[in-house]
């Protein structure tokens, strides 16, 4: 993770320089760290696409796309420093000759800066292209220093287990792993980050994180927003793949990862991964005791009525995918036997809300008379990572008067503390310039967070569901999410109050 190490000399080159990403997400968070004093003294931003555009025009597109998405909207002084270190350039994926003229061009840069500088590619494009740009990176030169150079790979990690080991598989013919830059952009949050911090640099909470005082835990990841115009990309994903595999997983990770003995990139994913192996797997038959999946139907969403997934654009009428999906998921280890985790995530929720429950089991003995103790609520730690970003803690305090009587009391950390938080993309990109890897994903991860939902990928695509669509938008998905989690006695917490 960052520090103020000096970022080293670095040109980046973005495959997919023109697409949504790199206006929305890249292009901004570049501009930030530039703004912040986290660029390097020197760097260049290279956009590549088919697009015939000089780099006047490709800087005024971007400039646009400042404006609208940055958190920081663009002055004209920082601007004008910002924008002559980015250029453009016209290339076609499949086309070996532009990455020829593409090496000539970053030669030129190394010599201009004197010495060979860091090179950053950034694989802005569908999964489908990832396997050309490798093996035309390398077979043009690109790639010559498994010190300086390195890629960053988007989501989606492949479609399942053996796509992924695929991906895997090409991208290793030609970079090393540490070379690789699996992104998960919920792992540059800082209320995740802080996740560690809470765990791990406190004395406190480490003795009852186990399955001796904790009940349950609840990960819940919540949209408002359907499928907007990303219906044709959502039909073959859906909430299981394009969700739980990765962001949950990783949250999951977070939660239940044995402490790390330092804060190394490697000791933190192997920490990780015991965690992944630990997960027992769900046997097929078993999958709808343990998952359920819904789609929306149309509903009300702040006195709008929307349409049902269904007639999305570019969505089949009949579709089966799922916009909803929840897993209980049990770890087969010391620390969490037998403590369910509860995973949910689904679009068109009554909330948009990103948060990690962890409630804890109740006193053992109730020293108060019995009406007292109806209203004893179980301790619960609530971690808000967006768009509240708070840690609260939830315990019994009494109610001031002269009769005893109990209440449920809160502490809040304000995890911003006033202060404006970086981008996750912000955060990782700095990362990926300095080095270090410890918040992307390594090979394993993502190969054992597939194996993690296989069965249930299984299930569910060879099974159509019968009820879809089985939830209305603006609801907290169907009612069998509901009776997925009651049958060990739990209701889903949703802990949503302002910060006071
Ligand atoms: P996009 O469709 O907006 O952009 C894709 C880019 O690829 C465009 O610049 C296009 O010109 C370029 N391209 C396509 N074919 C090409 C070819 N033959 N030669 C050269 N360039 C070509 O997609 P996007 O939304 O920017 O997403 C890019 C990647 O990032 C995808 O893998 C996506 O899944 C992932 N991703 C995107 C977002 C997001 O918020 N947009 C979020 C997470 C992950």
């Amino acid at each position: 993770m960052k520090n103020n190490k000096k970022t080293p000399p670095t040109i980046i080159v973005i495959f997919g320089g023109t697409g949504d990403l790199a206006k929305r997400k890249l292009i901004p968070a570049f501009y930030n760290l530039f703004n912040d004093g986290w660029m390097p003294e020197q760097f260049a931003i290279v956009g590549l696409g088919r697009t015939k555009l000089d780099d006047e025009e490709y800087r005024e597109r971007l400039h646009d796309g400042l404006k609208e998405f940055s958190r920081t909207k663009p002055t004209d002084e920082q601007w004008g420093k910002f924008k002559d270190s980015v250029t453009y350039f016209v290339s076609d994926i499949g086309d070996k000759n532009s990455y020829t003229e593409l090496a000539g061009k970053l030669d030129a840069i190394d010599q201009q800066w004197g010495g060979r500088a860091n090179r950053l590619f950034y694989m802005s494009v569908a999964p489908r292209f990832i396997g050309d740009v490798a093996s035309n990176l390398s077979s043009s030169g690109l790639v010559t220093d498994a010190e300086k150079d390195r890629v960053v790979v988007e989501k989606p990690f492949g479609h399942d287990k053996e796509s992924a080991i695929e991906l895997n598989n090409l991208l290793t013919s030609v970079f090393q792993e540490k070379q690789i830059y699996r992104i998960d952009h919920y792992l540059g949050k800082d209320t995740v980050q802080n996740i560690l911090v809470f765990r791990f640099a406190n004395a406190l909470f480490e003795p009852i994180w186990n399955r001796n005082f904790i009940d349950n835990v609840q990960i819940t990841v919540a949209e408002q927003v359907g499928v907007e115009e990303r219906g044709g990309y959502y039909e073959s994903a859906g909430a299981l793949k394009d969700m739980i595999q990765n962001h949950l997983l990783q949250l999951l990770c977070m939660i239940a990862m044995e402490p790390p003995i330092s804060f190394e990139a490697e000791e933190i994913r192997n920490r990780k991964i015991d965690a992944l192996r630990a997960v027992r797997k769900i046997q097929p038959e078993d999958v709808h005791h343990y998952a359920v999946r819904g789609q929306y139907a149309e509903g009300w969403m702040q006195g709008k009525k929307v349409p049902g997934y269904r007639e999305e654009q570019d969505v089949n009428p009949h579709s089966n995918t799922e916009t909803f999906a929840a897993l209980k998921i049990y770890l087969d280890n010391w620390r969490w036997q037998n403590v369910p985790f509860y995973l949910r995530t689904g679009k068109r929720m009554q909330e948009k809300t990103s948060s990690i429950t962890i409630q804890f089991r109740p006193v053992p003995h109730s020293t108060f008379e019995s009406t007292q103790a109806d209203s004893l609520a179980p301790n619960k730690l609530t971690i808000n990572i967006q768009p509240q970003m708070d840690i609260r803690l939830r315990f019994m305090a009494k109610d001031p008067g002269l009769e005893m009587d109990l209440t449920s009391a809160e502490m809040v950390y304000d995890c911003a503390c006033g202060k404006v938080s970086p981008e996750a993309y912000e955060t990782l990109l700095l990362d990926a310039m300095l080095g270090d890897a410890t918040l992307f994903m390594r090979s394993d991860q993502v190969e054992q967070a597939w194996e993690v939902i296989t069965p249930v990928q299984k299930a569910w695509e060879s099974r159509p569901s019968l009820d879809f669509p089985n939830y209305t938008a603006g609801s907290w998905g169907p009612e069998s999410a509901e009776a997925l989690i009651a049958r060990q006695g739990h209701t889903w917490l949703v802990n949503k109050h302002p910060v006071t």
